[in-house]
Formats: C-alpha cells, structure tokens, sequence
C-alpha cells in the first residue's frame, strides 16, 4: 500500500507499506552488483533498499540457488529489494543494442529468457519485482518490436504473477507518441507502482535540447497520469538527477552512482560536489580534492569520516574502493532524507534553485520549473 502527502507542484512525501516493511519516500536503493559486492548499508548506512539484477543473477548459479531457495535478502544482505529483470543487461551483452542480432538473440531467448527470471522473482521474495522488458535505445530501428515485445512480457507478469508485487517500466526513449500508448496499456493493470526506465541517457547523453525538453514533458505526463501509483525511475546517476527527480514527483530511484565513482576513485564531498582523490584520472572532467575540501570531510558523520582523524582518512579514501563506496551511499542517501524533510516543510525548491545553477543543469531545470508553472495552471496541485 503507497500513502502520500503532496508538497509544492508535484513534489510529495510517503510511506510505502509492503508485507511487514515501511519504506518512507523519497526513497533510494542502492543499485547492487554480484561481481561487486560492496554493501555500505552492512557498515552503518542508512540504505533505504537495494536494486538487484535477476539476470545477472541467473548467470551465477551459486547465486541463483541462494536466491531460489534462501531469498534475496540473503544475497542483498539487506530486506527491501527491488528485483529488476535485466532486460537491459541482456541486450547490452548480447550484441550492439541497435542491430538486429541483439534483438533477434532477444526475441528468440525471450521465451527461455522469460521463464527463468520470472522463476527466480517468483521464489526469492523481493518486495518488488520488474516484468522482462526490452528497453529500446534512443532511435532504436526496432523502437516497435522491443516496445511489444515488453508489452507481451508485462502481460504474462500480470497474468501468471499472482504472489508478487509486479512494477510494469515504460521507457523514456520511446517516441511520443509509443509512449503514451504503453501508458494508456498500462493503465489496466491492478498494481501500486510504475517504473520509467532509460531516462538519463537521453537527459544527460548526446541528445538535443528538444530531446531532453521532451523528456521531462513524458515523465511530468507520467507521474500526472499515474498520479497514486509510486513512481519508481531506473537508475539515476548522481545527486543533480536525484534532486530533479523528486523535484519532479518520482516517489523512489535506484542508484550506481555512489559506487561507480568510488571506482573512479571520486569521492562526493558535501556541499561541493563531486572530486577526485588522485590527480591525473582520465576520462572523468572532475576536479582533485583541495587541502580545504578535505578538511570539509569532517563534519561529514558517515561512519569512515567519523572514526578516523584527517591524515588517516587520505591514505583511506585514496587507497580503499570500499571506504569510498561507504562514504558516497552516506552522502547519496543524506540527499534523499534532505529531500523528504524539505518537501515536508516546502523549502525544496528554493534548495533545487540554489544547487542545480550550472551549466546543463540550469538550462535542465529551469525548464523544470516553467513545465510546473504551466501544470499548476491547468491542475490544482
Ligand atoms: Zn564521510
């Protein structure tokens, strides 16, 4: 059951009830991978829950037997899961995702593919599990045929999935006009949640100013349109996504960012954003951490931070993927309980206002901010 109380524009805070679990939202869960079992949220971090990959999963069958026979919280190391399918995953490894051989692999495993992940979620106990889908890239030539080819799979979810609490996932590089047919589908299914998934590659990636506009108009449609359903959108990436997420009214987002900038040894410093921890690392245009941000550090009260003086924690953070990991999931999941107090008190956009004013981001958000201008003059919020 999802109960919430809506703040300014769209913005809203809740409580997710499932089974005996109470989930506040916003919510974040912490995108988790079996090759790289960092669990921050075992040392002292508040994580709200976890997001794990059943395909993935099913490539291990150490980890398949765990999860079929003993639950997923035995491999999360944490009770809320969300299940997603890998769909994703799978069309990334099988080929180049825009050729016909990835969708063929796709279309003609789909079957297999269908059965084995729709097992693996039937038994292991998620709190929340993600139908098969197919996700088209952005301009994707078989745009059509991956978007039936979900909507065949959440058909069979809803029809043979009775035990499990199911979130269907439309995806945001659809066009216009398929998108709001998968919505219009989805409308007929009996569920609490909705999922938007492959939304930052067309925010964030080489697209246009038209395509990034065009983004949040389907997830502003989105959200009005499955209004008291919680929202969930896949895989947001750092803390400026988060924050127009919920800006936007998405209920709950899942998240590698902490983990994959722990790899690239980068380190969220409060406040600043993100930096590097060694000088030199290719391929990320980001900042090396200066004297006076590293002495920011100890007003953070993540548990690395608060247990060691200054010197010990350069040698910590510039040595160690797993102090990072534990710091940046502190800093992420900081952000959403930020974003649940000042919704509540109806400081949050004044504190977007302040923090998203550079570069993509202002162009990103104030076009934010005139969509929920013109929404609140045709809805009362
Ligand atoms: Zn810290």
């Amino acid at each position: 059951m999802f109960k919430f109380d809506n703040g300014i524009g769209l913005q809203r805070v809740g409580k997710l009830r499932i089974r005996d679990r109470r989930i506040s939202t916003p919510s974040m869960f912490l995108g988790q991978s079996i090759k790289s079992p960092v669990s921050p949220w075992t040392d002292g971090v508040p994580a709200d829950g976890v997001l794990l990959n059943a395909y993935e999963i099913l490539s291990s069958n150490k980890f398949r037997n765990i999860a079929e026979e003993r639950g997923i919280k035995e491999i999360a190391k944490h009770k809320n899961v969300i299940l997603d399918s890998g769909g994703f995953l799978y069309l990334k490894k099988s080929a180049k995702q825009k050729s016909k051989d990835a969708f063929d692999i796709f279309n003609g495993k789909q079957g297999e593919l269908r059965k084995k992940i729709f097992k693996i979620q039937e038994k292991s106990n998620a709190i929340i599990n993600v139908p098969l889908d197919c996700p088209p890239v952005y301009s994707d030539p078989y745009e059509e045929r991956k978007m039936e080819l979900t909507l065949k799979n959440t058909r069979f979810w809803f029809r043979y999935g009775n035990g499990i609490e199911k979130m269907p996932v439309i995806h945001a590089s659809l066009s216009e006009n398929n998108f709001k047919t998968v919505m219009k589908k989805f409308k007929r299914y009996k569920t609490d949640y909705i999922g938007l998934g492959g939304l930052v590659p067309v925010l964030m990636g080489r697209t246009t100013e038209n395509d990034r506009i065009s983004t949040i108009d389907k997830l502003v449609d989105l959200r009005l349109k499955f209004w008291s359903k919680f929202l969930h959108v896949f895989g947001v990436g750092g803390t400026n996504t988060i924050r127009l997420m919920f800006l936007l009214g998405v209920d709950s987002v899942d998240s590698i960012g902490w983990r994959i900038r722990a790899a690239h040894r980068i380190l969220l410093v409060d406040g600043i954003g993100e930096r590097h921890v060694i000088k030199k690392e290719r391929g990320w245009s980001i900042k090396f951490i200066s004297n006076k941000e590293w002495r920011l550090l100890r007003d953070c009260e993540c548990p690395v931070c608060s247990s060691h003086n200054l010197s010990r924690l350069k040698k910590l953070y510039i040595s160690s993927f797993e102090h990072r990991c534990i710091h940046n999931a502190w800093i992420q999941q900081k952000e959403v309980e930020i974003a649940r107090d000042l919704i509540s008190s109806g400081e949050y956009e004044e504190y977007i206002k302040n923090r998203l004013n550079t570069g993509i981001w202002r162009k990103i958000t104030n076009y934010a901010f005139k969509k929920l201008k013109e929404e609140s003059k045709c809805k009362n919020f």
